[in-house]
């Protein structure tokens, strides 16, 4: 079939596995060899926070099949004909004999290994910040077995009381919910001004609401300054500002970069992001060597540029085409991302796709159009759950470049189909009329999905004006002209209110009170209701009696990101 004899994949996790295995299917003949420095191999680390806050106990699930076989060395021989060795690390390449040296972390013996093609698949290392006291007991990260073993160990002995999370990423995020549901009490400290950095901040504070509604306190804009101690212990966080949190744990969680030193030693390009640079093949610089995972940087579909994407699905779908074309001739390509991610939040989960509104001023987008939908995924009688979706599209075309959507409601499903929609390049008016699956048990007669495209398109034909949260706070705080109008009825005043000035009138009683609204036909007028579906009612209503400067706060109460009056 082709002369490649012996291929070698450095990294056992998921790159390098899926990399190996598919090697393997494509090219039977080939000898194909794992190196894996971790004492595992497959860890299902996306799995790591569940298995510490105890979602499941049976810590071999981490690593098994879905028939619960663990996958080690001798499972990857008998079922692939794959030799992995486990404990053993790389520490160089030459590429001018095409060998790697490796070590056996507990003999301490060297050896090599010559290969026809060579994929690297080293993932990740977590960034821990520069400052004094990380060596202390009671420091850890979420990003090995070890970790979770230690995690799941203080989780479990119940000694520990007060921990604190340092960083709000979507592994700080779940690390809070974790330690949360095993009964310690905690404190996310976060030095950018909102959680989840992918939202846009007003959608990042929902979810950031939502947690502090779990008894667990968030500190944003602040860093950790010094991490304190007593005989080599862990007793306190001293924050940037000053403030010294007293805790026993503290979980670093500020991001990961690229674990490439293997790569660079040997000579290969490194890109912007510091992650090895490879081309739609996974082909790094030398064309011998393939790089999949947490330590390659992509292409964004939607911007252009190059960004750093460590996501586990990723991984594993670039580990394929790694594993097919060294295997074989370059064949398959990984055309790159839009860093479309999800991630659980207690009763919340917080998904996003291609750019924010935010990502796509960065990248350029200067005439951008908005949209937020606060609706149910199905119907009161199926007990629907709230979702909340941001939509971001250009302007003058419609395509769609982003959504963002959060809440209890079935965010998954929003997510694939904006994710598959900004994939195929889809304007407003491609998912206007979209044919989904309907029935009760599982959406809207129309989708919230394409409800929020609706929504979209009114806007852009100029049917509907919008005003988002933001604004309208903006306008209460620096004491603007405008009437603020709550459209539900005076029973659901009375259970929960924004409490910004405004006015109660229910749409069905609006067409009698329009005496109570301002003569001035041309103030501004600001409808909203709980989810603004009554709002948008109002403001038609409003519209057609001579108002002309009408908006709808979108999303209504649901998407309101500041604390309510109840
Ligand atoms: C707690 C947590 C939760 C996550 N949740 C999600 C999620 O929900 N969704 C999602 O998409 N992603 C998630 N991720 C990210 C996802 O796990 C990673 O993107 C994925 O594991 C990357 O796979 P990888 O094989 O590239 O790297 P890694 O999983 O980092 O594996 C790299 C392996 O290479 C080995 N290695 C490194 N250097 C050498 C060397 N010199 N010699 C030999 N071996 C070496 C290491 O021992 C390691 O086992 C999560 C990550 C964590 C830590």
């Amino acid at each position: 079939m082709n002369d490649i004899k012996r291929i070698v994949v450095v990294g056992g996790s998921a790159a390098g596995p899926k990399a190996a295995a598919k090697a393997g299917r494509i090219n039977p003949n080939a000898e194909i060899t794992i190196l894996q420095k971790d004492p595992e191999l497959s860890m299902a680390s996306c799995g790591y926070p569940y298995y510490v806050g105890g979602f499941f106990d049976d810590r071999n699930a981490l690593l098994a099949t879905p028939t619960g076989v663990v996958r080690n060395p001798q499972y990857y021989l008998n079922a692939k004909g794959i030799e992995a060795k486990v404990n053993t690390e790389v520490v160089a390449i030459d590429r001018e004999k095409r060998e790697v040296t490796y070590k056996d972390l507990q003999s301490g013996a060297t050896d090599s290994i010559s290969y026809d093609k060579l994929v690297l698949a080293t993932g990740a290392k977590p960034r821990i910040p520069q400052v004094p006291g990380t060596d202390l007991d009671g420091i850890t990260t979420l990003q090995s077995m070890k970790d979770v073993d230690y995690l799941r160990a203080i989780c479990d002995e119940k000694k520990i009381c007060n921990a604190v999370v340092i960083g709000g990423g979507l592994i700080g995020v779940e690390a809070c919910e974790a330690l949360n549901l095993a009964g310690l009490e905690i404190t996310l400290i976060e030095l950018l001004p909102q959680l989840l950095p992918s939202l846009d901040w007003e959608m990042a504070k929902l979810v950031e609401n939502h947690i502090k509604s779990k008894s667990t306190h968030i500190i944003t804009e602040n860093g950790v300054a010094e991490f304190l101690g007593e005989n080599g212990k862990l007793t306190g966080v001293k924050l940037q500002n000053g403030v010294v949190l007293d805790c026993q744990l503290a979980v670093i969680a500020v991001g990961v970069v690229p674990n490439v030193k293997l790569a660079e030693d040997a000579g290969l390009e490194i890109g912007e992001w510091g992650g090895i640079a490879v081309d739609e093949y996974m082909q790094t610089s030398d064309p011998s060597i393939y790089a999949a995972g947490d330590c390659v940087e992509s292409i964004h579909l939607v911007s252009g540029k190059k960004v750093y994407a460590p996501f586990g699905d990723l991984a594993n779908l670039q580990g394929r085409v790694a594993g097919e074309n060294a295997a074989s001739e370059n064949s398959v390509t990984f055309p790159g991302t839009i860093q479309t991610g999800i991630c659980k939040v207690f009763d919340f989960s917080a998904g996003s796709t291609g750019l924010s509104e935010t990502s796509a001023k960065k990248a350029g987008f200067t005439d951008l159009i908005t949209a937020v939908n606060a609706s149910p995924d199905k119907p009161a009688f199926m007990k629907g759950k709230l979702l909340v979706t941001k939509v971001v599209a250009d302007k003058n075309s419609g395509r769609i470049l982003g959504a963002q959507c959060v809440g209890p409601g079935d965010v998954g499903r929003q997510i694939a189909q904006w994710s598959m929609a900004i994939q195929g390049k889809m304007t407003v008016e491609d998912i206007v009329n979209a044919d989904l699956p309907y029935a009760p048990p599982y959406s809207l007669t129309i989708d919230h999905f394409i409800v929020s495209a609706h929504i979209l398109q009114n806007k852009m034909k100029g049917r509907i004006a919008g005003v988002s949260a933001l604004e309208v706070k903006e306008k209460v705080d620096t004491g603007e002209n405008v009437f603020i109008m709550d459209c539900r009825s005076p029973e659901e005043f009375e259970a929960m209110r924004l409490g910004i000035g405004e006015t109660l009138i229910p749409v069905g009683a609006l067409r009698k009170r329009l005496a109570d609204l301002p003569e001035d036909k041309d103030t501004e007028i600001i409808c909203y209701c709980k989810i603004s579906m009554r709002g948008y009612e109002s403001s038609l209503v409003l519209k057609n009696n001579g108002w002309n400067n009408v908006r709808v706060m979108e999303g209504g109460i649901m998407a309101w990101p500041f604390p309510r009056e109840k």
